[in-house]
């Protein structure tokens, strides 16, 4: 009885160090990611719902832990942004991605996510140029998704490097639109090339008829604005149905396709194209 009331206690009171002790050993690990080749990129087809080709994949970053296992994103991304090692790495994932963009036999785009920490950084703009310059990828062929957090943080510095960016022919797409919380004004001050409705929509459309109004309310908006609508997280027929009457854009969700390996490696092309 004694011994599991301590399992109890400790159970508790060292909790919070375990987690603290796991993010520092994670934010440790990550600083040797890279060379120890452990970072990987899985690609996830976004469909036209006009064409309904694909008209290019986003680059979706995984991480394999010696020791733990498949690491998601969702959580070690953050620990990135913490100690800057975001920078090293997201530079890597745009030079991997553009690379493996080059290799594709037809001309779709190559979406990758960028961290509000990269977007502030003044030299984003060059380093976007140079990596394209090294790959060879033609700027029309990348789009780059950014979150509303990462405008807000400083819209002036942010919108500034954006609009050098799509100077340079690179397009630019409002990732997680509707989970922000100023995303009609940001979305009235710089010209996006695509809207992407935020997964959590669509994933309540069906049970809950207010979520159907905003996916319904976000594709109007796109089309008074003139700016394409994705939608994210399509997982069914119906869901896609509703996309399609409702004359969405384009889609995007496991009903098309898992994160899955690089467009190059696979014989994608008898089946998309
Ligand atoms: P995100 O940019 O919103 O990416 C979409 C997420 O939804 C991905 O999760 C994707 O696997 C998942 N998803 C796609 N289709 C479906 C679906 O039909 N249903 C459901 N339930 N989920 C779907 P993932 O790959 O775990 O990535 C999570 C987040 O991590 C991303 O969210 C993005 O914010 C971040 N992330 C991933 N790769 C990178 C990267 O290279 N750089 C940066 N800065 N962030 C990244
Ligand atoms: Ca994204
Ligand atoms: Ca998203
Ligand atoms: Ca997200």
């Amino acid at each position: 009885a004694k011994e599991s009331l301590s399992e109890n206690i400790c159970y508790y009171e060292p909790g919070m160090d375990e987690r603290a002790r796991h993010r520092r050993q994670l934010a440790n690990d990550l600083r040797h990611a890279l060379a120890r080749d452990e970072l990987r990129i899985l690609y996830q087809p976004q469909r036209s719902l006009k064409t309904n080709k694909v008209s290019g994949y986003e680059a979706l970053l995984r991480w394999h832990h010696p020791r733990f296992g498949l690491i998601s994103p969702a959580e070690f991304i953050p620990i990135a942004e913490q100690t800057g090692e975001i920078m090293r790495i997201g530079e890597w994932v745009l030079r991997a991605a553009c690379a493996e963009a080059v290799r594709w036999k037809w001309d779709g785009k190559i979406a990758v996510n960028l961290s509000p920490v990269q977007l502030l950084k003044p030299d984003l703009p060059e380093r976007v140029t140079n990596i394209l310059l090294e790959t060879g990828l033609s700027p029309r062929r990348l789009e780059l998704e950014i979150t509303e957090t990462a405008i807000i943080a400083d819209k002036a510095r942010a919108l500034h490097s954006l609009r050098r960016i799509k100077a340079s022919g690179v397009s630019v797409a409002m990732d997680d639109f509707g989970t922000g919380y100023s995303s009609l004004d940001t979305l009235h001050s710089f010209p996006f090339d695509k809207i992407k409705i935020d997964k959590s929509f669509l994933l309540r459309a069906e049970q809950s008829e207010q979520a159907g109004t905003i996916v319904r309310a976000v594709l109007a908006l796109g089309k008074s604005l003139g700016i394409p609508v994705l939608a994210e997280g399509v997982e069914t027929e119906s869901q896609l149905a509703l996309l399609v009457r409702e004359g969405c854009d384009e889609a995007q969700g496991y009903y098309f396709g898992k994160p899955g390996e690089a467009p190059s490696m696979i014989a994608y092309r008898a089946s998309f194209q």
